[in-house]
């Protein structure tokens, strides 16, 4: 079976299915003075309880793991709950029902807010019933300490996750959740794979006595043999011992052995994922994917609504630097309402910001609300898929226009904001010099500069070993461009997938690449690669990197230097 793998890692355990949800027990009473008295006593219960699985997480695992359920009880301390639930008993419901009624509106609300974080709190709004209705019911699960399981549900509730009644959780699965429910946020902090919109799982699980799950590709097996559970056992220790040593990295500064830095910064693809940025210690987002405002909906958002998830993610990040790259639509990213048109080859088509150019009205939506979002944070803006100098002139026309729009308004907006470039196609590679002259940095999109660069479609799966991003002319072509960059003192960043290949750390280092923009959860490995690290050693394994032929010559050289 399958799911998605939403935190890494590999579990081997007993099954432990998560038995339906609690329903409150609805009786209706006449004398609401003693359920007042109850549900009192369940408000203090509950959060007491709530402290003591802080204080408990906070113990065993620190105190960034415990604050999912320092959030949970900020939602469960608060008076208007209690207060609209004591409403409920003075019109006659029992302590419990009311209690539940109360919360189902507050989920109801947040089910309607346009908004899927706070859509996805609803979830810790059932945690929070359920933990009430458990006390009033006085249902705790059976002690199975020392028991290590792997949580099924439809729905698995953070809380349930250092339930040490339920035994050692190793893992979870669910066949609904959410990659930002708070489940799979706590579920990455404790190192615990975990999947999602894993179908039929339920049912499934119920049959098996054993899981084997792989929260890295989101398969499932149900009673692996003997050679596959062996295997597992030791994928599984020989990963927790990494995680934990990589884990030892957080606060420590991205430096190579003999001090050579190279900053380490996430993509992300929503305001969601901000809080991934600051729990794996990342330095900054050095791509923010703004189509995730565009994608899947009937028409663009407003400025106010992109200045709103702009700001969100800068108020996460603190002073931390926020890279947002405008629209990249076109190519693999269509949406109804932007009229592209039929094209026999979409990734050679009107995409991202030869569409934006055609069409100013949206482009200037965008810049506006990234020019605002810059009075607010530390905020910069680069342009996709520049070909020619040409276009890089008209974008920034647009941003003047935009600033002078916010100013004729007396609309506060960042005058100074850092502006950059894409280098993802091979002309803008081969003219760099030229566009360093137009931009504060550039930022190297290795995924469309492989697939370009070898005319081989990106997702095809028969032209993988074009896209290879140990390619040596890929690596020239890199090579060139940072050198062309820091001449015209410019700093230059990996934005695609290759900044986070750990074998090619090193040529990074060497090339005096400034940052690394990568998934936050490839982040502290290459902290820690890189800490192991020599500015001349990688100097010379650039050298001869880049005199070899091929892609698999550049691959054996550059494993067999891990390896040593
Ligand atoms: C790239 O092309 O390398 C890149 C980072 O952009 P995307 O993957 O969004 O095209
Ligand atoms: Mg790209």
């Amino acid at each position: 079976m399958n799911g998605i793998g939403v935190a890494p890692g590999i579990a081997l355990a007993k099954p432990l299915i998560l038995d339906g949800p609690l329903s409150p027990v609805r009786i209706s009473c006449t004398d609401p003075s003693a359920e007042l008295v109850l549900l009192e006593q369940l408000r203090q219960r509950s959060i007491d309880k709530m402290n003591d699985t802080i204080e408990r997480v906070e113990r065993q695992y620190g105190p960034k793991e415990s604050e999912v359920f320092e959030a949970q009880l900020l939602l469960l301390d608060n008076d208007e709950l209690w207060d609209d639930a004591a409403a409920g008993v003075k019109d006659g419901k029992c302590a419990q029902w009311a209690f539940s009624e109360a919360i189902k509106a507050r989920e109801e609300m947040f089910a309607q807010l346009d908004n899927a974080y706070l859509q996805e709190r609803s979830a810790d709004l059932r945690d929070l019933e359920q933990l009430v209705l458990s006390l009033a019911q006085h249902s705790g699960a059976d002690c199975r300490e020392g028991l290590e399981v792997i949580l099924v549900g439809s729905e698995v509730p953070p809380s349930r996750l250092t339930d040490s009644s339920l035994g050692t959780v190793v893992g979870a699965v669910m066949e609904q959740g959410g990659a930002t429910s708070h489940a799979a946020i706590l579920a990455n902090m404790l190192g615990i794979p975990c999947l999602i919109g894993a179908a039929g799982i339920l049912e499934a699980a119920k049959q098996a006595s054993l899981l084997l799950i792989d929260g890295d590709n989101g398969s499932i097996l149900l009673d692996p043999d003997e050679e596959s559970c062996e295997r597992a056992k030791q994928a599984a220790a020989a990963l927790r011992l990494e995680q934990e040593k990589d884990a030892s990295f957080i606060g420590k500064p991205s430096r190579s052995k003999d001090g050579a830095a190279i900053g380490l910064q996430c993509n992300i693809a929503s305001p969601e994922d901000a809080e991934s940025v600051i729990q794996c210690d990342g330095e900054g987002v050095g791509l923010l994917r703004s189509e995730f405002l565009y994608l899947g909906r009937d028409a663009a958002p407003s400025e106010e609504e992109q200045f709103r998830a702009y700001t969100r993610i800068t108020s996460v990040l603190g002073n931390r630097p926020l890279i947002i790259r405008t629209l990249d639509i076109g190519g693999d990213k269509q949406t109804d309402y932007i009229h592209i048109g039929p094209e026999e080859n979409p990734f050679l088509g009107c995409r991202a910001i030869r569409y934006c150019l055609k069409h100013p009205e949206l482009f200037l939506v965008q810049l506006r609300a990234i020019l605002r979002a810059g009075a607010l944070g530390n905020v910069l803006m680069m342009f996709p898929m520049i070909a020619v100098p040409e276009e890089l002139t008209q974008a920034l026309a647009y941003v003047r226009q935009a600033k002078e729009e916010l100013a004729a308004e007396g609309v506060p907006f960042d005058e100074n904001m850092k502006i950059g470039m894409m280098v993802e196609i091979p002309s803008a590679a081969l003219m760099a010099e030229t566009f360093a002259q137009q931009v504060d940095f550039f930022s190297i999109g290795t995924n469309d500069l492989t697939q370009y660069l070898f005319s081989a479609d990106r997702g095809n799966p028969q032209l993988s070993h074009l896209n290879d991003p140990f390619a040596p002319v890929l690596l020239r072509t890199i090579e060139d461009v940072v050198s062309k960059a820091h001449k015209a003192g410019i700093f230059v960043d990996i934005c695609g997938q290759a900044g986070q290949e750990e074998l090619l750390l090193p040529l990074w280092l060497a090339m005096g690449i400034d940052a690394l923009s990568v998934s936050s959860k490839r982040l502290l490995r290459l902290r820690r690669r890189l800490s192991f690290l020599q500015l001349p050693d990688c100097k010379q394994l650039l050298h001869r990197a880049l005199s070899l032929q091929t892609a698999a010559e550049v691959r054996a050289l550059l494993t067999e230097y891990a390896s040593l």
